[in-house]
């Protein structure tokens, strides 16, 4: 079988240096090492911090104490709250937050304080998209177009009117955000759009969708638990190619002998060498 891999694929720039940054804190053998949730959505990654030294802390529930410790934030963020409470409980704070999600908080928290209504278009249940809420406490979580209606019914209930804008989670595929900010803007004619979209989603993005043409199926390396890997498979589906996401080498499917070429990408969470291994042991099977 002919494997081939997408031009640009795996570890963006922001989780390579949460990565980073994680594996330099551990070199400090005298601190507990904590991740304030789970640095990045992958487990062999995760299988590997804990390895350094790293156990994971749920930021609602954080010990009383954290003296001795290193707290490092994890690349979707968190919100103020959190960093207070890391502070006040004695740890130091290592922000491995992304460049490209701190810019989101910034201007979440900016428009908050302009008393602008902001939605956010992206995964309610997605740590960045959460992290970023706590910028913004009234800002409203739009995943399609049955919230933005909800949301339209409430707020054009209000007697003043509001001035409105939208960011999108870093990793919102282009044609989705443009779709619920389409909606919005039919109840919010003034809404003011925000590109907030990530580069690195998107030329992974591109790079399947151009693969899609040279390949039978696809093989996308990660983990369903990451958003970005979902949007690969999405990608690879809306070509009409068979695809499926692989977290490790074994769970490589059997059917994937009637095929003669494979394509491959990889999730922005998924390190290289385990990259590597799906490669080679496609490469082998017959
Ligand atoms: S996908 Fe983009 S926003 Fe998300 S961690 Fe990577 S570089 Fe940052």
């Amino acid at each position: 079988m002919r494997v081939i891999r997408a031009d640009v694929l795996g570890f963006c720039a922001g989780v390579r240096r949460a990565v980073n940054l994680a594996a330099s804190a551990a070199e400090k053998r005298d601190k507990r090492l904590f991740m304030i949730g789970p640095l990045i959505h992958n487990g062999r990654a995760l299988r590997e911090l804990e390895e350094l030294g790293f156990s994971t802390l749920d930021e609602a529930e954080l010990p009383e104490t954290l003296s001795n410790s290193i707290a490092v934030i994890r690349a979707h963020g968190t919100g103020p709250r959190t960093r207070e409470e890391l502070s006040r409980r004695g740890a130091e704070i290592v922000d491995a937050t992304c460049p490209k999600v701190r810019e989101s908080q910034i201007k979440a928290c900016e428009l908050y304080k302009k008393g602008v209504q902001l939605f956010i278009a992206g995964e309610k249940k997605h740590g960045e998209v959460r992290g970023i809420r706590m910028f913004a406490p009234n800002s409203v979580v739009v995943e399609n177009k049955d919230d933005v209606l909800e949301a339209a019914k409430t707020l054009l209930a209000k007697e003043t009117p509001l001035k409105t804008a939208v960011i999108g989670q870093t990793t919102i595929s282009e044609t989705e955000y443009q779709s619920i900010c389409t909606e919005l803007k039919r109840f919010f004619p003034d809404l003011a759009v925000y590109n907030t979209t990530c580069a690195a989603t998107k030329a992974r993005q591109h790079a399947l969708a151009e693969l899609c043409a040279k390949a039978d199926a696809l093989i996308i390396a990660g983990e369903r638990a990451s958003s970005n890997a979902r949007r690969l498979l999405a990608v690879a589906e809306k070509h009409g190619k068979p695809a499926w996401i692989v977290r490790a080498a074994s769970e490589i499917p059997d059917n994937l002998t009637g095929f003669d070429t494979i394509g491959l990408s990889a999730g922005t969470s998924t390190p290289d060498a385990l990259i590597n291994e799906i490669e080679r042991e496609i490469s082998i099977r017959r």
